[in-house]
This record gives structure tokens, C-alpha cells and sequence, in this order.
């Protein structure tokens, strides 16, 4: 990593998500939309472009380039359900990249770096802590290609998508049977459904996919058949850890709103901030903000570089940063006071959104379990896979 690109990249996007997507993000809340049109600028102020290499028609960085931009959007944009729908994108986009084919990457590259929506879709109704319990499977059609069905539920982006990774299962292949597809808009067979009306990230478009003997051949398969589960887990390792960089840029703002009240608010003859109950409040943010941000940086670095620890660290980050955004969004209330819980004064949004940053990219039961296995695995040897 540059340090210096690295600013640099981050300003840029602070400073588009400051000036195109903070000013009507709590109207977007209000209404519970998805605007198309932000998407679109977003995608033309070349953010889908950095991280990827200049002969698949990108910028030629690498993926802290694609990190640093997040750093910047999420800082100026006070609209985390935008944020995170730009971070399924790009967990899509990186999947790709690390393990898709060149073919792959050729086709579909082009359209997403430039208004097209990704999504990967996992969850299914019946649950989506348990992975490997999905059910949505394919069959081998007489020419070789899959026949998959299935329902997925609950999908950043799938209302809106254009390209979706699908995780499913090939019975014939005998156990290790998890398998990812890549599907598009327009697929016979393929439905998406409404935008769900949700308590928090109301601006991000969410909702289920149906899968009636969509046919997919075989080299729209990232990976080959029962190589799903690993690339899943790298894509849900990026995912993780992006979620702790949003949390640190977004948290920074919930500080600054948090110390410009304290110090203007008075309360027994001094403002709120010469209070220690207060204070303790602020520092806490503080904390969140640095320890995830360092935190998702070391998770980085070892993804990047191929390092076991990587899983691990991404789930430390996802469970601090998810613990942390919902503390400083609860206090950030509790500071306001009665404004605080006031719908048009705004602050209330805040701990809306932030609810779901301890269930969307897999809930913090999971990442204790994946943490504590990793633990396990350090000290004593395994667990069996299912406890
Ligand atoms: C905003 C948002 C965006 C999302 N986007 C996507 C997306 O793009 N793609 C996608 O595939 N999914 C997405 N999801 C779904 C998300 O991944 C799932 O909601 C999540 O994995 C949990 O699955 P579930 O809701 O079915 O809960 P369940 O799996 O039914 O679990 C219910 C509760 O039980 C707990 N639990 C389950 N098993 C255990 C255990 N062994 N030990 C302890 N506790 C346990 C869970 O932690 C949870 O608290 C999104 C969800 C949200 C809220």
C-alpha cells in the first residue's frame, strides 16, 4: 500500500460522496429508494475502475485502491445502505477478478465498471448462517450445461441487479457439491423480486431471487463444480472487512455530529462535554473508529497476500466494527436526547442502519464461530466442521 495514493484516493471519493450522495440520502431513507442515477455517477467517476488491471479496461491499481475508495464514500456519504450496496457490487467485481476466467472477466467486467449492478446471492429462506445447508441445486441438462433452481432471499441489489453469483449445490458431484454461477438479467427462468420495505439501509434495494431451470453453461461457473465453498469464503473475507472500513469513515461522522453537540448542548451550567458519562461516550466512538479501520488494513494485508489468517481476521474486524457502529449510533441518540429519536431530525436513521451491520456479510454469532474455530485450529486441532 501507498500511503500517499492511498489519501489521495480517499479525498477524491470523500469529496464526490460529499458533494452527489450525502445531500438527499435522508430523503432516499424516507422514501425506502434506490436511485439509479447516483449509481450511474458513481460508476462514471471511475470508482469501478480502480483495482482493476488497464487490459480488462481499468485504472491498473490494485485492491486497496478499491479499499481506499470505499474509505472516501463511505466517509462523505451519510448513506450506508448506498455504501453497502456498492460494497456487494464490489465483492462481485473482486470475485472475478481474483477467481474468475479471463472470458469471464472480458465479458462482464465492461458492464459492471460502468453502470451495471452485481450481487451475490447465498441466503435462502430456510436460513443463511449455514452456508453449506443451501439448497438451491442444478442438474446437468443433455448438453452439459446446468439446469438451476432454487429461491434465494434478503440480497443487496437483486431488485436492480444485472449479474449475480449464485451459490449452489451439484448433487452429482457427491459431497463437496458447492458450486457458484454466474447468471444475468434477462435468463429464461430467472426472477427477481420487489425491493423489501426494511427497518435500516432503506436505500439499498433488497430483496429475493427465483431460479426456475435457469440454464447455465459450464464457463459461467467461477471455479469448477464443488470449488464453490472457498471462493465464496474469499469473497465473504472482502466483504467482511470492507464492512470494517465503512463502519470506521461512517463512525467518524456520527463523532463529529456527537462533539458538536456536546460542546453546544449545556446541561448544569456546562456543556455536555465537560460530563465524563459523555465523554466516556466519545471516546468509545473513537475506538471504533481506529481499531477497525487498523484492523480491517492487517485483514487486508493478509488477504492480499495469500495469509490463512486472513478469515479470521476479517470476521475480528466484522464483529468489532458491527458491535461498534450499533454502540456509537445508540449513544449518538442518547446524546441528542428526545432529538435524538425525532424522525426528521435525522439521528434515528443513523441506529436504523446500523442494526443490520450485525446480520448482513454473516451475523456476529458467526463470526465468533468462525474466530473461535480458527482459534481451535491454532491450539488444539479441529472441530468437527458442524458443532
Ligand atoms: C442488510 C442485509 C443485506 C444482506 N445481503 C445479502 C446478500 O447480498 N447476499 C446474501 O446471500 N445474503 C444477504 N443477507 C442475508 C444475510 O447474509 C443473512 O441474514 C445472515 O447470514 C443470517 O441468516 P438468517 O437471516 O437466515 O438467520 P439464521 O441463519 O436463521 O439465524 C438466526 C439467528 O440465529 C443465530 N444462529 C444461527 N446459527 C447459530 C449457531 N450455530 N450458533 C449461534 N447462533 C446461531 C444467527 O446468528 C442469527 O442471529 C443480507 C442481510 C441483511 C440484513
Amino acid at each position: 500500500m501507498n500511503p500517499e495514493r492511498y489519501a489521495q484516493i480517499k479525498k477524491r471519493f470523500v469529496d464526490f460522496a460529499d458533494e452527489h450522495i450525502a445531500p438527499r440520502s435522508a430523503d432516499r431513507d424516507r422514501t425506502g429508494s434506490f436511485d439509479h442515477k447516483l449509481w450511474q455517477r458513481l460508476s462514471d467517476s471511475g470508482f469501478w475502475r480502480l483495482g482493476v488491471p488497464r487490459d480488462l479496461g481499468g485504472d491498473g491499481g490494485g485492491i486497496w485502491d478499491q479499499v481506499a475508495a470505499f474509505e472516501g464514500l463511505a466517509r462523505g456519504a451519510n448513506d450506508c445502505g448506498f455504501v453497502l450496496s456498492a460494497a456487494a457490487h464490489a465483492g462481485l467485481m473482486q470475485l472475478l477478478l481474483r477467481h474468475g476466467t479471463v472470458e469471464q472477466q472480458k465479458r462482464l467486467l465492461p458492464g459492471l465498471m460502468s453502470g451495471q449492478v452485481g450481487a451475490t446471492a447465498s441466503t435462502e429462506a430456510s436460513g443463511g448462517s449455514h452456508v453449506a445447508g443451501i439448497k438451491t441445486s442444478a442438474v446437468r441438462d443433455p448438453d452439459g450445461a446446468f439446469l438451476l433452481s432454487g429461491e434465494k432471499s434478503h440480497i443487496t441489489n437483486a431488485p436492480v441487479a444485472d449479474v449475480v453469483m449464485i451459490v449452489g449445490r451439484v448433487p452429482a458431484a457427491g459431497p463437496k457439491d458447492i458450486t457458484l454461477f454466474l447468471v444475468e438479467k434477462g435468463q429464461g427462468g430467472l426472477t427477481f423480486g420487489e425491493h423489501e420495505d426494511l427497518l435500516g439501509l432503506r436505500t439499498s434495494p433488497l430483496g429475493p431471487i427465483a431460479l426456475d431451470n435457469v440454464r447455465v453453461t459450464e464457463e459461467r461457473l467461477v471455479g469448477g463444480v464443488g470449488e464453490g465453498l472457498d471462493k465464496l469464503y474469499w469473497c465473504l473475507t472482502f466483504d467482511r472487512l470492507i464492512y470494517g472500513i465503512v463502519v470506521a469513515s461512517h463512525v467518524e461522522r456520527l463523532l463529529h455530529l456527537a462533539a458538536d453537540r456536546s460542546l453546544r448542548r449545556q446541561a448544569f451550567g456546562a456543556p455536555l462535554a465537560a460530563h465524563q458519562y459523555i465523554q466516556d461516550k466519545l471516546v468509545r466512538m473513537k475506538l471504533t473508529i481506529e481499531a477497525s479501520r487498523a484492523l480491517a488494513h492487517v485483514a487486508l494485508k493478509a488477504l492480499d497476500s495469500g495469509a490463512p489468517s486472513a478469515s479470521s481476521l476479517a470476521s475480528c474486524v466484522k464483529l468489532l466494527s458491527a458491535e461498534g457502529i450499533v454502540d456509537a449510533s445508540m449513544e449518538l441518540v442518547q446524546i441528542f436526547g428526545h432529538i435524538g429519536t425525532e424522525k426528521s431530525y435525522g439521528i434515528e436513521r443513523h441506529l436504523r442502519d446500523a442494526v443490520a451491520f450485525k446480520i448482513a456479510g454473516g451475523t456476529n454469532e458467526m463470526q465468533k464461530k468462525n474466530i473461535f474455530k480458527h482459534v481451535m485450529r491454532e491450539f488444539q486441532g479441529e472441530l468437527p466442521e458442524e458443532v
